[in-house]
């Protein structure tokens, strides 16, 4: 998409590399939110506890749908650690922002949207998942018990 001329600084020196942003606040605010973070706090947690499990694992994988935080390709199991707030967690901290309520209600339908779809695909290629909520993260003996059964099964 083009930006609108009047967006453009005038006095613009030739060759400059333009960085428009014709992006609106919240639009912008919205999308930073949706670059995957790398190495958050609460994901940090579920590795070093694995890790003290005894499990190992690969990060992030591309390969396959929804880019897993940990993959264990021995036992066909993924796990993602998700953003209560961002992938609507039913807890509390899953509040919907005061204004722009349309705007952020579809926002946040379609990230569910998307995180179910990445599930059934994972499924259908023979993947189990696991999702460990944010929340979750703050009891370590709850935690590690919910990951031991997933992979006991
Ligand atoms: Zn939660």
């Amino acid at each position: 998409m083009t930006p609108p001329l009047m967006d453009l600084p005038l006095a613009m020196p030739y060759g400059w590399r333009l960085m428009v942003d014709t992006l609106t606040r919240s639009r912008r605010s919205w999308l930073m939110s949706q670059v995957r973070q790398k190495d958050t706090k609460p994901e940090m947690v579920v590795r070093r506890l694995l890790h003290s499990m005894g499990f190992r694992y690969r990060l992030h994988s591309k390969e396959l749908p929804g880019c897993p935080d940990l993959v264990f390709s021995k036992s066909k199991r993924v796990i993602f650690v998700h953003g209560c707030y961002w992938h609507r967690h039913d807890c509390k901290k899953a509040s919907v922002p005061s204004s722009n309520v349309e705007y952020w209600t579809k926002k946040f339908a379609e990230n569910v949207a998307r995180d179910n779809k990445v599930l059934s695909k994972l499924t259908s290629l023979g993947w189990e998942s696991m999702i460990v909520w944010e929340c979750q993260t703050r009891d370590a003996d709850a935690l590690a018990s919910s990951l031991s059964a997933f992979f006991q099964n």
